[in-house]
């Protein structure tokens, strides 16, 4: 059901109107994690003062140590709701149990699957068994045929509303956090009917890498850049060395959008 080869057309994930995959660049900028009411306001302010639509944030945060910072779980799925609403904005947020696929329901706009739940079929069957966009992470040692059959567990339950989503595979290479399997995007778009998008942030893990990462993403046909925004990223409860600042969202904002009306 993936397969180009079965539906030669490409898929348009329509996110409250923001139509992922139909040949123009997407941004889903926002928090790695949900930390607070204020936090969350003050992104999705300048998000929205772009002219951007979408928000991510996790409430469900899938650490290495159980000791890290897990998230709000409900109270920021609650949290980015209300701050979405405030500003017309569409929520993407990662749901870690299947479980939690029904509630979330009536506060994401797009279901994330994270990288380390590839391969949670459960997950992947609940999420595919609901009328909600789904973002598909690539997981971190994931082959992309292992990725594309991951999306099929999906479509197989009956939603074909899947964005992929490339954030880096683990290999020796330690200057970045992962490497960003750039070629991933035109393979997955030849072999797939379905929209890329490119994480710059957990791909790269690098502040000095976002731009010109996102440029080379929109250069070889990524339907979207992912990257994470935090106020104040030096206390931010997780993934504090790689998210940008306001200032630093707005340098890279402008110049991918100047670029983009240079085309
Ligand atoms: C995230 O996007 O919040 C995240 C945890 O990323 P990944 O699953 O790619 O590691
Ligand atoms: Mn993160």
């Amino acid at each position: 059901l993936v397969s180009r080869k079965k539906k030669p057309e490409d898929t348009i994930v329509n996110v409250k109107g923001e139509k992922i995959g139909d040949g123009n660049p997407h941004f889903i900028m926002g928090p790695c994690a949900v930390e607070s009411y204020e936090q969350v306001k003050q992104v999705a302010e300048v998000i929205a003062g772009k002219g951007l639509t979408l928000i991510r944030g996790g409430a469900y945060k899938p650490r290495t140590s159980p000791y890290d910072f897990q998230g709000l779980g409900l109270e920021g799925l609650k949290i980015l709701r209300k701050v979405a609403d405030e500003h017309q904005l569409a929520v993407v947020s990662e749901i870690l149990n299947p479980n939690d696929i029904e509630t979330a329901l009536d506060y994401v706009d797009v279901i994330q699957i994270g990288a380390r739940n590839m391969q949670n079929f459960d997950l992947l069957r609940a999420a595919g068994s609901v009328n909600k966009p789904v973002l598909l992470k690539r997981g971190l040692a994931a082959t992309i045929e292992e990725f594309m059959y991951a999306a099929e567990y999906i479509l197989a339950q009956g939603n074909s509303q899947i964005i992929l989503c490339e954030r880096g595979i683990r290999t020796y290479e330690r200057a970045t956090r992962n490497t960003l399997d750039i070629s991933a995007v035109p393979i997955l778009k030849k072999e797939t009917h379905l929209p890329v998008v490119v994480d710059v942030t957990h791909s790269t893990g690098r502040k000095d890498l976002l731009l010109p990462a996102a440029k080379a993403a929109m250069a070889i046909g990524a339907d979207a850049v992912m990257a994470e925004v935090h106020p104040d990223p030096a206390v931010a409860l997780s993934d504090s060395a790689q998210q940008m600042d306001i200032p630093e969202f707005h340098e890279f904002m402008d110049a991918l959008l100047s670029k983009e009306k240079l085309k």
